[in-house]
């Protein structure tokens, strides 16, 4: 069988990258391979590493990286299995979000003869991101969600669905947004540059409109992966 090509996707929270993601996956061919979906999907099961990760959620720690990492190869082993011949790879969306989850994942790639192909990285401002991110609105009701510039309702501050006052999450505020990034910086950097040593990197102007984007990711991993089959 041959080696699946995959394309890590890297974005701080508000670059749009789930968005993205959802858009380029199937023009490409790749199957996209979220982390946190996936560990949702696992909490609906009951198998050996289910009941590992919930061991974890219950004592209220981190799941530690070996963990992650097997939960997304479980799901790559489904995808080999599901559709056989027709899998050409994954967009990994969520891992790896450091240095030492690359090199982990790495591994255990070149010990199924699958490679990383490209690392497409969304560049958005840091005060762009604050803004989307500090805008965000949700109704406790029924869940619904907006934004008071982007997606506002159609009565401030009430939800179009039920009526309910419309909140902010408390770790939306600016402070509560701007720790979160740095910290996102900070992993992400020595990530970025494990990956660039190897010429793997393209940079993306995420700061555009979505459509605009989405034809710039394309553009830049044509060469890298090739016209869908
Ligand atoms: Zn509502």
């Amino acid at each position: 069988m041959a080696g699946r090509c995959h394309v890590v996707l890297i974005g701080p929270q508000g670059s749009g990258k789930g968005t993205q993601a959802a858009r380029i996956a199937p023009r490409l061919g790749l199957v996209h391979v979220a982390t946190g979906d996936l560990f949702r999907q696992l909490m609906t099961r009951d198998d050996e590493l289910a009941r590992e990760v919930r061991s974890y959620y219950d004592r209220g720690v981190l799941v530690p990286d070996d963990v992650t990492l097997r939960v997304l190869l479980q799901r790559l082993d489904e995808l080999e299995r599901e559709t056989s011949d027709s899998f050409r790879g994954a967009l990994l969306d969520g891992y790896p979000r450091n240095r030492a989850q690359a090199e982990a994942l790495d591994e255990v790639l070149r010990d199924r003869g699958d490679e990383i192909a490209a690392v497409v990285h969304l560049v958005v401002p840091r005060a762009v991101l604050i803004e989307r991110l500090s805008g965000r609105l949700i109704c406790p009701q029924c869940g619904a969600t907006y934004h008071v510039r982007f997606s506002p309702p159609k009565t401030p501050g009430r939800c179009d669905h039920c009526g309910s006052a419309l909140v902010q999450r408390s770790d939306d505020t600016p402070e509560a947004i701007a720790r979160r990034l740095e910290t996102y910086e900070q992993q992400t950097e020595p990530l970025l540059e494990y990956y660039r040593a190897r010429g793997l990197v393209v940079d993306i102007d995420g700061n555009q409109p979505i459509e605009v984007v989405t034809e710039a990711i394309y553009a830049a991993l044509e060469p890298h992966v090739g016209d869908p089959v």
